[in-house]
Formats: C-alpha cells, structure tokens, sequence
C-alpha cells in the first residue's frame, strides 16, 4: 500500500500468490491402498496445476478486484482487501465444488480404480450413486 499526496492510502503491488496443492496421503505408506490412493491425489494435484482447476484462484483476478481500493486509513484498506480476497475464495470454492463432484472425482477415479487391489466399493463418490431420486 502506498499514501497518495492527499493522505489517502491506495493499493500499489500485487503480492498475491496461488499456492501449489500439496499430496498429502493419511495412511500408511504400508498400506496395501497406498498406491491406489496415492495415484488418486497425484490426479487431483494435477488437476489444481494444470487442469480442471488451474485457472481457479488466479491471483490477477483477485488483485483486479481490489486494486482500486483506497481507505483514509492504511489499516481499514488492508481489512478491506483481506476481506475481498477471503470472498474471492470463497467464491471460487464454491464454483470449483460442483466440478469436482462431478469432473474431478471421476477424472481421479479413472486412474485409481485399475490399480489393484480393488475397494469393497469402487467409485463410492461417484455422482452416479448421488443421484436425485424424483418420482
Ligand atoms: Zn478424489
């Protein structure tokens, strides 16, 4: 943030940053389903860098928002673009989930579901077993 010559504070550098998923597996490297599921999240690490997801959270869109904000106070400008930005990813949470639910899981599940050995249920989280039941 930068004080323009009237004392009023503005917003002056980008600084936001996407950060880069990290695989993290909760099971023992032991596990007879660690590759199965290791496999599964390499999908979706992917899917945040380069695919489905990678142009979600995009740190430019964020910063366009907030760019033009100016505040009397440095203080309520940067609550002002903190809060913004917590809605932008908000927002973006909530487009992504419904992808995910659909796109993404089945995406992930093409890939972990050959790999032995095979679940008890297979795709439990599929939208196929989610469906809507009307009468
Ligand atoms: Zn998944």
């Amino acid at each position: 943030m930068l004080r323009n010559s009237d004392g009023t504070w503005r917003v002056s550098q980008n600084h936001l940053v996407r950060t880069q998923p990290i695989l993290s597996i909760h099971l023992d490297a032991a596990s007879q389903f660690y590759s199965k599921i290791s496999q599964h999240e390499n999908v979706h690490v992917a899917q945040f860098t380069s695919g489905l997801f990678a142009n979600y959270w995009a740190p430019a869109t964020a910063y366009a928002r907030v760019q033009s904000f100016t505040d009397t106070e440095d203080y309520r400008l940067l609550a002002r673009v903190n809060a913004d930005v917590t809605a932008y990813n908000q927002e973006q949470s909530a487009l992504a989930s419904p992808v995910m639910k659909t796109s993404g899981e089945s995406q992930a599940y093409d890939v972990s579901d050959p790999i032995q050995p095979q679940f008890f249920y297979q795709r439990s989280c599929r939208p196929a077993f989610q469906e809507k039941v009307t009468s």
